[in-house]
């Protein structure tokens, strides 16, 4: 008998185009897993309000984790699909602001906290209207923000930074478009492992196997704890290296997300 799986992915530059936010051509693997049964939980660092609308725009009934795992949205127990239980797993963005300076002085350069910039700044660099952009704006866990041309910041640069924001139970990430600061209890990983038992608890079925897709440097430690890990090509740009083995697509964005669940359904 083959191990019903439970699919964890990344949205933007995975399930969505990374620049016209289209999931035309992940169409074919979600409607896969959803012949197969695969349940499909969504884990972002996107907003509560912006998932809730592709949540329900993609008929899932599954949990999702916004904020990189600052936060789970579980489905009420009513079962109904448009109610949702909201937990709060990292620091509020209000006790994040006061580690702002050690950020600065961690990372050694100019940032622009991206709560700090005016709605239409957000919509011109993520391509979205202002009515979503303002959504991108409603943070409850994490603070994203951009550097300066002259600061570029390397994987090997983040994981520095980390040995020293960890101290304090703080880190830094980078996903496709912002990096994001968040206490350290909010990233993928964590939130992913949570979701997991309780699943595994609420199907009562602990032979339940798990995938992870993703593009990000922000999407390793989801990668990092499952069994199957598939490492979408990107549309950003920056190289992503692992310490650990993935399946890395031939295909990016959301036509590597549909690649990916073929493979992992082994109808490719
Ligand atoms: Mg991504």
């Amino acid at each position: 008998m083959i191990n019903r799986v439970i699919v964890f992915s990344d949205i933007d530059g995975t399930l969505l185009d990374h620049y016209t936010y289209s999931y035309q051509l992940s169409k074919p693997g979600i409607a896969l897993l959803k012949e197969k049964g695969y349940p499909l939980v969504l884990v972002s660092s996107k907003t509560f309000p912006e998932m809730c609308i592709l949540h329900r725009e993609l008929d899932l009934a599954d949990p999702f984790v916004f904020e990189n795992g600052g936060g789970i949205a579980w489905i009420s127990e009513t079962g109904d699909k448009n109610d949702y239980t909201v937990q709060l797993r990292g620091m509020d963005t209000g006790s994040l602001e006061e580690y702002v300076p050690l950020l600065r002085s961690t990372i050694g350069g100019d940032i622009v906290l991206l709560k700090d910039m005016p709605v239409e700044a957000v919509a011109r660099i993520t391509g979205l209207p202002e009515d979503k952009a303002a959504l991108a704006l409603n943070r409850q866990a994490s603070l994203p923000f951009i550097t300066g041309k002259e600061l570029q910041l390397s994987q090997e640069d983040v994981e520095n930074a980390n040995n020293i924001l960890a101290k304090e139970n703080l880190m830094l990430t980078r996903g496709g478009r912002f990096y994001h600061f968040s206490s350290g209890k909010a990233n993928k990983g964590d939130a992913v492992k949570e979701v997991t038992g309780r699943m595994i608890a609420f199907l009562k079925d602990n032979t339940l196997k798990t995938a992870a897709i993703g593009d990000s440097m922000n999407d390793l430690p989801m990668l990092r704890v499952v069994d199957i890990p598939y490492l979408v090509k990107n549309q950003h740009g920056y190289d992503v290296q692992t310490d650990f083995p993935v399946t890395r697509t031939r295909d990016s964005g959301p036509s590597g997300f549909s690649e990916a669940v073929r493979k992992l359904c082994n109808a490719d």
